[in-house]
Formats: C-alpha cells, structure tokens, sequence
C-alpha cells in the first residue's frame, strides 16, 4: 500500500492510531500448539500505517504454552469455553476475567481491533458453537471479542479476512484513523 493511495495515513509513528490484534496473526507464538498464525498482509501491508497492540487473552488468562485446546459450548441460556476433548477444563471465568483487566488498562487507547476468526476467544461472529451434543448451532464471538464489545460498541472489530480485499483495508485503516482523531480531539486540553 502506497501513500499516494493512502494520503490520510501517515508514516510517523506519533500520529498513528493504535489497532489491538491477537498475537498470533504478528507471529507471536501463542496459539494451543505452541505455533503462530502469522498473516503477511497485517505484518507487511498494515503495520507500517498504526501501532499495533498485540494481546492473546488465553496467555493472558495464564493458560500456558501449549495449552488443552477449546471450544464454545451452549448450554441453556449461557456459552462456555470448555476443553474440546472433553478434559474437565472450564475456561469461561478466566478469559472473561483477562479481557476485563486488560479492556481497563487499554481505557481510551484503540482506534480498531484486528481478530482471529474462528477463535473460541478472538473470533468475532466467526466462532462455531457447539451443544452438549458437539453438534454445530450457530456462529458467535468469542469470549474476548465479547467482552470487548460490550466495552466498546462502536470500536470497528475485523478478522484477518477483511484485509483479502484492499479497499475493505484501506476503509478499516480511514476509520482507525478517524477514531484516533476524534479521541484525540475529546482528550485535548480546552
Ligand atoms: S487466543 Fe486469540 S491471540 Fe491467542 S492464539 Fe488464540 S486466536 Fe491467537
């Protein structure tokens, strides 16, 4: 992406919004086997543009590296992230926990948030759900992404399938840069 295409972003890091993103879409090895999802067009196209804040709320949630893998369960009117091999692991509490702490500490900090679809925390109505019979229901958000939606309704979420298309990414990018002026503007001294 070049600027002559972008003329509304810049190169300076002190103007840049900051974008939260699941660790493992930079290459941080964080996922349940200890291996990263690393994706070119964030890492190469988009990171020049925002200062990227990287989180995984299942380290964050002291889960470990590796990790028994979940999944989300229905059980009447709640969503549970249980162990997917049937292991006694109920996760629910502490993910939920995790994106609390750090949704405080981020405060007014982002402008968007890049997600990893599919995931039983990152995913942003991409996340299969389960019942107790391991049939499929439905698609929802993950825990994290639930939280942080309930925190920020208006905070633009994407998965990494939004930056297949560049218009979609440059209009994700606009609009990060938009919030990043309007909270900067909220937040100046009168
Ligand atoms: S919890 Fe989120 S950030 Fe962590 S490995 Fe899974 S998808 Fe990536």
């Amino acid at each position: 992406m070049s600027e002559n295409t972008a003329t509304k972003l810049s190169w300076d890091r002190n103007l840049q919004p900051t974008i939260g993103i699941s660790s493992c879409l930079i290459g941080e090895n964080v996922c349940h086997d200890g291996g990263n999802l690393s994706n070119d067009i964030i890492c190469f196209e988009i990171a020049p543009w925002v200062n990227l804040q990287p989180f995984c709320p299942e380290v964050s949630a002291g889960m470990g590296v590796p990790r028994p893998e979940i999944k989300l369960v229905k059980e009447a009117d709640h969503i549970y992230a249980l162990g997917i091999d049937n292991e006694p692991l109920n996760a629910t509490s502490r993910l939920s926990a995790a994106a609390k702490q750090a949704i405080h500490q981020w405060g007014r900090l982002l402008s968007g948030y890049i997600v990893k679809a599919r995931s039983p925390s990152c995913g942003s109505g991409s996340t299969p759900l389960y019942n107790q019979q391991a049939a499929t229901v439905g698609l929802t958000d993950g825990i994290f992404v639930r939280e942080l939606k309930l925190a920020y309704p208006d905070l633009m979420i994407v998965d990494e399938s939004f930056f297949a298309n560049k218009d979609t990414a440059l209009a994700f990018l606009n609009n990060c840069y938009y919030r990043h002026q309007l909270i900067n503007k909220d937040m100046a001294p009168v």
